[in-house]
């Protein structure tokens, strides 16, 4: 088609496609064991389907209240009352999203005004950054180093200026699977105390988190509920990241400003879907029996590596295991999961995707929420690995 002229700067110099669309793609295209984007390759409970259908026939096919159905809407905070203590009113301080991105998307454009800084910790996922710069802020980078990944709390209290709008965290975090402790939220209070900084916490993996080891979430910190926009997904939790489905929770004030921009984003939700997720969230079992379920997943995955020449970092949290190469190859990481991809049939991510300077750990992150079978294939396959 012949290019008309027009403004060539773009808002996004620097953004080509996500790692998880490129690596996704090259698996289907070499029939390889997809690994990469982190995605179940099992299906959620039928029963789910049966709601859905169930509310698509009963005629719930126009749109929902703009926050959401007030069925899940009540479901969501029963649950994160349930779990960590805090109540929210599911009137004003919850919103149904189109997933914990457009979630995540929505907070940044919401609180973020030109010239604002927001510190993210490196490596960071990658739909934060833009989300700041589209807004005009600025991403203010705090590194996180392996093997442990923690955070450094001295250090991002350096990093803190009159300009800062907005701390972005997330945990069980991705691609590292590390988490936070009591310790690390209680540090987290004091450096925000006095402060109008406001916490964006990314939580969508809460319920995989394993070793008997407890979720820490802001909601369950009052002094950081508080002023914090805390995000969750129905995707991670009932298998099915295709639905696209998530939430925010925020004090009513943050919430207020959440909605303004979610009004004209996405306005409101899939009905059905709605319907049929606060059906199903009638049984807690559901999200507590996660962590046992994706505890043995990782168990497996890991003791398969065994075998191999990668050397698996710790896993506390999330379906993503972390894999070093460094006994088996100098090439750039992008390079390796490319190779592997396409040599041995087994695609990952290039962890170097989640740093602004492409920084090589010579790290690949696989995600384990795959069937036993899957993964024992990855294994034998990353055996051969020379
Ligand atoms: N969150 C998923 C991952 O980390 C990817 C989702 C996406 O492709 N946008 O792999």
């Amino acid at each position: 088609m012949p290019l008309l002229p027009f403004p060539a700067e773009s808002r996004l110099p620097g953004v080509g496609t996500t790692i998880f669309t490129v690596m996704s793609r090259l698996a289907a295209e070499c029939g390889a064991l997809n690994l990469s984007q982190g995605f179940p390759d099992f299906s959620a409970e039928p029963a789910l389907f049966d709601r859905v259908s169930h509310h698509m026939h009963a005629g719930s096919n126009q749109y929902a209240p703009m926050a959401g159905v007030p069925a899940l809407r009540e479901a969501i905070v029963a649950r994160s009352e349930a779990l960590y203590g805090t109540r929210y009113d599911p009137e004003h301080e919850v919103t149904v999203t189109a997933g914990g991105t457009q979630a995540i998307f929505t907070a940044v454009t919401a609180l973020t005004r030109p010239g604002d800084e927001v510190i993210v910790l490196e490596p960071v996922y990658d739909s934060y950054v833009p989300a700041i710069e589209l807004a005009g802020g600025r991403a203010i980078r705090a590194s996180l180093a392996p093997p442990s990944w923690r955070p450094d709390w001295a250090a991002i209290r350096r990093l803190v200026s009159p300009r800062t709008r907005m701390i972005l965290l997330n945990s069980p975090h991705n691609p590292t699977g590390s988490v936070f402790t009591r310790s690390d939220l209680d540090a987290l209070a004091d450096l925000v105390r006095g402060t109008g900084i406001v916490i964006l916490s990314d939580e969508v993996y809460e319920h995989i988190v394993f070793d008997g080891a407890r979720h820490e979430s802001v909601s369950r910190h009052p002094e950081l509920a508080a002023r914090s926009f805390v995000i969750g997904s129905f995707g991670k939790t009932f298998h099915v990241t295709g639905w696209k489905v998530g939430w925010a929770l925020a004090p009513r004030a943050l919430m207020a400003e959440f909605r303004k921009v979610h009004q004209f984003v996405v306005f409101t939700v899939n009905t059905p879907v709605q319907l049929a997720l606060a059906d199903f969230m009638s049984e807690p079992r559901r999200w507590l029996e996660l962590a046992a379920f994706y505890g043995r997943k990782r168990d497996r995955f890991r003791d398969g590596l065994g075998a191999t020449r990668l050397v698996p970092l710790p896993c506390a949290g999330t379906y993503f295991q972390l894999a070093s190469y460094a006994r088996v190859s100098d090439e750039p990481d992008t390079v390796l999961a490319e190779r592997l991809t396409r040599e041995i049939g087994v695609a990952s991510i290039p962890v170097s995707a989640f740093f602004a300077d492409g920084r090589q750990d010579r790290v690949l992150r696989f995600c384990f929420a795959k069937s036993d079978e899957t993964l024992d294939r990855a294994c034998e396959r990353l055996a051969h690995i020379t």
